[in-house]
């Protein structure tokens, strides 16, 4: 049983929660998010029965779920969550696509490849600072600079940002560049970071483990709601198949299956799923047409050039066709392709 406080609810509320709890034989774990306050309840099936908390004051909802993901399960729960990102909706009436650089590298290509996007109908711009690569000997990102890199080029192009953070040291710098967090496939499972984006105040977009099933998934999402944020938007990237000739295996049956276990959107990153950018937009299709929220691709200015993942990366004639699907795609399934709410410099821009 989970009891999710009002926003308003004081510390008296909690208490007097907590004590209801304790007296019945329970035990109860707070929670204390930057937007609201969740008292996870544990007891046996008496102990819960025999506890009525709803009455108390302070409390905004009881939630009794049997899934072991409680807050993010679809169990009680309406509809599907829209997902705020810098005024950006991402949910179950638009599509959203969110593209950009897989590096920031330099502040012209990270420019060059923000004004692509934008070109091509994203609302919001992605951008590696942080990257967790295979080799040490990889380029690992700018780091601090390109966070400044990325929230300059935001501001300039009027896309808020997507940037991974994989440190959970890290985070609150982080937070203050971007509008929303990344927790990479490699991350997906661990807690501490989880739990540290949780409590930062931002939307986190959670990639799906490359072997990870949709329940443990479901579990690390929980583990940032848990901290009392439910701004989490899942992302399926491929997951770790027998299968060489793709980087990964797009796994198409996510959309669907997460849909009816969770109320969080969910997005489909095709770059990554493929590795190859002649199988991108086939594979965005297919998410769309499977019902996901929203995209999120590579794109950059000189893929022959870039420092991570160039050959994945869109490019003149590829770009021009997913950005031609996304504008088409949308009124198909009853949706609008989002876009971003304010559009700041366009006009010295464009
Ligand atoms: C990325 O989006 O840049 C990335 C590293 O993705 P993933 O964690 O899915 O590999
Ligand atoms: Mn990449």
């Amino acid at each position: 049983m989970v009891i999710v406080m009002a926003p308003a609810g004081g510390d008296s509320d909690v208490a007097e929660v907590v004590a209801h709890v304790e007296a019945a034989g329970g035990a109860a774990f707070v929670s204390r998010g930057v937007n609201r306050t969740i008292v996870g309840v544990v007891g046996d099936e008496r102990v819960l029965e025999s506890i009525d908390l709803g009455h108390l004051p302070g409390v905004a909802e009881v939630v009794r779920i049997t899934s072991p993901y409680k807050l993010v399960s679809r169990e009680h729960h309406v509809g599907t969550s829209t997902v705020t990102v810098g005024g950006v909706p991402i949910g179950p009436d638009t599509v959203t696509l969110i593209a950009g650089p897989c590096a920031v590298e330099t502040p012209e290509q990270t420019l060059a490849a923000a004004l692509m996007a934008r070109d091509a109908g994203a609302a919001l711009l992605r951008g590696g600072a942080y990257k967790p690569r295979t080799s040490p000997y990889a380029f690992q990102g700018l780091g601090r600079e390109g966070l400044r890199i990325l929230a300059e080029v935001s501001a300039e192009v009027g896309l808020p940002a997507v940037t991974e953070v994989v440190d959970a040291a890290d985070v609150d710098l982080v937070a203050e560049h971007a509008a929303m967090l990344q927790v990479g496939a490699r991350n997906m499972q661990n807690f501490t970071l989880l739990q540290a984006v949780g409590s930062a105040g931002r939307p986190v977009l959670l990639k799906r483990g490359l072997t990870a099933t949709y329940e443990e998934w479901l579990m690390a999402a929980e583990y940032i709601a848990q901290r009392g944020n439910l701004d989490i938007v899942l992302c399926e990237r491929g997951i770790r198949t027998y299968e060489t000739a793709t980087r990964n295996t797009l796994d198409v049956a996510a959309v669907p299956m997460i849909r009816s276990m969770s109320h969080l959107p969910i997005i489909v990153d095709p770059s990554h799923a493929a590795g190859r950018r002649d199988l991108v937009l086939p594979l965005a299709r297919a998410g769309l047409a499977a019902g996901a929220d929203g995209l999120i691709v590579d794109v950059h200015p000189h893929p022959e050039a870039a420092l991570v993942d160039g050959a994945q990366a869109l490019a003149g004639a590829s770009l021009a066709a997913l950005a031609a699907a996304v504008q088409a795609f949308p009124a198909l399934t009853g949706r609008t392709l989002a876009v971003p709410l304010v559009r700041l410099g366009e006009a010295e821009l464009t």
